[in-house]
């Protein structure tokens, strides 16, 4: 197990951070800790990362005890820290150079790691020089120096423009396919490209836990639909498989069905044996986001 997280509560004085959080992660997983803000995703990582320590509960990274063995464990981990504390004042390669010798990590690696995270041409720039997107890439090459196994990325793409934001996606996937990855984001798509598996917390507590896969297999579907004047609740219970329906506006019905066929067919009939007609038909797209605000709203 790449990591393991059983039973953690953090609370700072009055304020509970954590509460009683447990999740695990195999080797070569890349996960999307979603959450509001406050909802304790920093707190989790730097308890991963062996830099606070919780009130209760067991970590382990790579079957490392990270309460009990810190260091061994921050061997194989990177970690991207929130707002990315770099010396802006030096220079890429330099600053690296000093994170190699800081950590004892052999000189040779850092052309390697420049190169891995697409810094070559900036490398001799000084770091306040760069761009937003490029001083995460120099987080990120000083956080895999070591070559961890685990890396743990607390908002990596916080900040960054569109098109930096692609990238900088494109090279946390790269990294997931030698490493596990643990990166806490608020964009939904980010995790629909990047992850395996999201986690959503809120208030300190996993509200889901799904593979992605699973999410997208979801048999329930959501149908907005408009008729042209306004009809009773007991037509649509007449219609098949619903599971719940709202009306948000006079004649758009949000109807959610569970069945595996499309029922705006279904309901394209049930339309004409009632002598409706219908002005909109259309399938909600139930992604991420619609999940997220379903569990955190
Ligand atoms: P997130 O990263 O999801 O925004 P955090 O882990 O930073 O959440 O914070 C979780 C909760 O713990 C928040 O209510 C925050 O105010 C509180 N908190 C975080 N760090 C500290 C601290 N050092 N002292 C007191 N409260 C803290
Ligand atoms: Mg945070």
């Amino acid at each position: 197990m790449s990591i393991k997280v059983a039973s953690i509560t953090k609370t700072y004085k009055t304020q509970k951070a954590l509460n009683n959080i447990s999740f695990s992660a195999d080797k070569g997983q890349i996960i999307g800790f979603l959450g509001p803000n406050g909802a304790g995703k920093s707190t989790m990582m730097k308890i991963l990362t062996g830099f606070v320590k919780p009130n209760s509960g067991e970590v382990l990274v790579d079957d490392i005890d990270v309460l009990q063995n810190p260091l061994a464990a921050q061997k194989t981990i990177g970690y991207l820290p929130e707002h990315n504390p770099l010396y802006s004042d030096m220079y890429v390669r330099e600053y690296l150079q000093f994170q190699a010798a800081i950590f004892k990590v052999d000189k040779n690696q850092i052309e390697a790691c420049i190169k891995k995270v697409g810094l070559t041409a900036e490398a001799h720039k000084k770091i306040h020089q760069l761009s937003k997107g490029y001083q995460q890439r120099v987080g990120l090459a000083a956080a895999i120096l070591h070559n961890p196994s685990v890396l743990i990325l607390d908002e990596p793409t916080t900040g960054l423009d569109p098109n930096q934001l692609i990238e900088i996606r494109a090279l946390i996937s790269e990294l997931g396919k030698e490493k596990t990855v643990l990166f806490s984001t608020h964009i939904m798509q980010e995790v629909e490209a990047v992850c395996d598996r999201v986690i959503i917390i809120k208030k300190g507590e996993i509200l889901v836990d799904k593979n992605l896969a699973d999410l997208k297999e979801n048999k329930q579907q959501t149908i907005i639909v408009t008729f042209d004047y306004k009809i009773e609740e007991q037509f649509i219970n007449r219609l098949p498989n619903v599971v719940s329906y709202k009306n948000n506006y006079d004649n758009t019905w949000y109807i959610t069905f569970e069945s595996e066929e499309d029922m705006r067919s279904k309901i394209f009939d049930f339309a004409q044996e009632n002598g409706l007609k219908i002005l909109g038909l259309n399938t909600e797209n139930k992604n991420l986001e619609t999940l997220f605000r379903e569990v955190t709203q």
